[in-house]
C-alpha cells in the first residue's frame, strides 16, 4: 500500500467558472506510481466544488453554471446574505460537493473518454483556490 498527498492552487477569473484540473491531478497520480487504487480530489473551500463532466464542449460548463443559477436564486432573502452576501455560492457548493473519488487502473485515472475533472468556482474571482489530491493503492 502506498499513499501520496499533494496540493496545488487554481486562480479563477470570474464570479462563476469551471476550471479543468485533469492534467494537474493526472500528474499527481503519475508521480504516485500506483497501478490500482483510488484518487480523492478535494477543495477545502465552502464556496467552491469538484465535479466530473464532459471535456469536449466547453459550453457544457456554461450550461451547468446557468442551470445552477436558475436553481439557486441569488440574494433570495437568504439569511447568510446578511453575513457576507454569498449564500447562493455556499448552497451551490453544498449541492455539488467538495470532492470526487476516482478509480486508478493501469497506473492512470480511469476516466471515461468524455470526462474531465473540474473545480467549480461559485464566489470568484479568487487568486488561490486550493486543490488537495490524495492517491492511495
Ligand atoms: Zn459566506
Amino acid at each position: 500500500m502506498a499513499c501520496l498527498q499533494k496540493s496545488f492552487t487554481v486562480r479563477t477569473e470570474s464570479h462563476q467558472q469551471v476550471v479543468d484540473i485533469s492534467a494537474q491531478v493526472a500528474a499527481v497520480v503519475a508521480e504516485a506510481g500506483i497501478t490500482t487504487g483510488l484518487c480523492l480530489v478535494f477543495v477545502p473551500h465552502a464556496t467552491a466544488a469538484i465535479t466530473v463532466n464532459e471535456n469536449a464542449d466547453p459550453n457544457i460548463g456554461v450550461d451547468f453554471l446557468r442551470a445552477l443559477k436558475k436553481m439557486v436564486i441569488e440574494h433570495d432573502d437568504w439569511l447568510h446574505d446578511r453575513v457576507d452576501n454569498n449564500a447562493a455560492a455556499h448552497i451551490k457548493a453544498a449541492l455539488i460537493g467538495p470532492s470526487e473519488t476516482l478509480p486508478i487502473s493501469n497506473g492512470r485515472l480511469a476516466l471515461g473518454t468524455w470526462q474531465d475533472i473540474f473545480v467549480c468556482e461559485f464566489d470568484g474571482p479568487r487568486t488561490r483556490r486550493e486543490v488537495s489530491v490524495t492517491v492511495w493503492g
